[in-house]
């Protein structure tokens, strides 16, 4: 179980080294090469995915991702900002599958902006298609044509998906709903769009392979509005590119707790980078204080999806649980009456219970 470590920059070296000391304390033996990505690779290498990079993390089954950026790099050229860096290691591994899980904890229900009744307890999993869509489609520009009697400026992009890129990423929701309350809905635009007709029509298909997974269809407008008003009828959501993107972001804003997030990103097989869905958090970076959990979340979904660990995973679920329902909190979740602690104390919480 070869895992490479990509610290990066801001809070992500305190809280990768949270992550690695919970995964060290597990009875699984695993060889951790830490590596540069990001800001920290351009300083040291002038590139943000430097090839002694690549080569570790093309040779690894996994990669445990800090975050990368932060302000010092801003005004770099394009090719030396640190997201160039995480764009790159995507783009190479062939990542398709992004796996969102949006999870409210019932302690932590007031972080939330929507009531306690309507989110407590919630747990839903965003699988975004990652790699086709509009946002990759072609023909894409603006160009000068004559529309409507007029020479004017001309925008545009093309959603198109094949029925195979559709079929894997349904694959992927299928199998993880088998691991969960095995229900998936798949979000389309149907009545309009022509391209989610074919994605309604292959999610059929890829369903009949799945008789004991329930299958449901939503459009993405109304996948929207119930996302608000009744997040909790979601198991596993299914969706495009574009629509995931948008809708991910919404659902992981249910929680209000950005530091409790995971995130994995899949390729054909199983292997997967991991991270937190925040940034790294240059305003308290090297203090301390960030939240580690959604790093120590990120690799409990490694040991689920590379590694098959299905009960150590649960393990660490079952432990950042337990922490909560002792009290304790980092900034970013504190409420009055709770125990206040840092990144280091909040790492050896999860290490006590485990
Ligand atoms: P951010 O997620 O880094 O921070 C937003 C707010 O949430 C900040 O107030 C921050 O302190 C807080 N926060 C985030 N994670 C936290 C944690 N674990 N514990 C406690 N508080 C936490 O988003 P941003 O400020 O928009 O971006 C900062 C930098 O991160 C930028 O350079 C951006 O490009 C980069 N970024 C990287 C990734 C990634 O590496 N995948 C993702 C998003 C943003």
């Amino acid at each position: 179980m070869k895992i490479c470590v990509l610290p990066g920059d801001g809070i992500g070296p305190e809280i990768t080294a949270e992550a690695v000391r919970v995964l060290n304390a597990l009875d699984l033996k695993f060889e951790m090469e830490e590596a540069l990505l990001g800001g920290c690779a351009v300083d040291a290498t002038g590139n943000p995915y430097p090839e002694a990079t690549q080569k570790l993390a093309q040779a690894a089954d996994a990669v445990l991702l800090g975050a990368v950026g932060g302000p010092k790099w801003d005004s770099y050229p394009r090719e030396q900002r640190p997201e160039r860096g995480l764009l790159g290691i995507r783009k190479q591994l062939g990542l398709f599958a992004n796996l969102r899980p949006a999870i409210l904890y019932p302690e932590l229900a007031n972080a939330s902006t929507l009531k306690p009744e309507v989110v407590a307890g919630l747990d839903i999993l965003i699988v975004r298609e990652l790699t086709g869509d509009i946002y990759f489609g072609q023909p894409r520009g603006i160009e000068m044509r004559d529309v409507d009697g007029k020479h004017q400026r001309f925008g545009f992009n093309t959603m198109h998906y094949t029925e195979s890129e559709i079929r894997r990423i349904l694959r992927v929701a299928f199998d993880a709903a088998k691991k969960r309350n095995k229900r998936v809905c798949s979000v389309d635009k149907m009545n309009v769009l022509e391209c989610t007709q074919l994605w309604r029509d292959v999610a059929i298909e890829v369903g009949a392979e799945y008789p004991d997974v329930e299958l449901s269809h939503m459009l993405v407008d109304n996948a929207a509005m119930q996302l608000v008003k009744n997040p909790k009828q979601f198991d596993v959501m299914v969706t495009g590119n574009m629509f995931g993107d948008i809708l991910s972001d919404e659902a992981s804003m249910l929680t209000g707790s950005i530091g409790m997030l995971p995130s994995a990103s899949l390729d054909e097989n199983n292997k997967g980078l991991y991270e937190p869905s925040h940034g790294s958090a240059p305003d308290i970076a090297g203090k301390g204080v960030a939240n580690p959990l959604a790093t120590i979340l990120s690799a409990a979904m490694m040991l689920r999806y590379t590694f098959n660990q299905e009960a150590v995973a649960q393990r660490i679920e079952g432990a950042v649980k337990k922490v909560l329902a002792q009290g304790f909190r980092t900034g970013d979740i504190y409420e009055s009456g709770m125990k206040r602690v840092g990144t280091r104390e909040m790492g050896d919480a999860v290490l006590a219970v485990l």
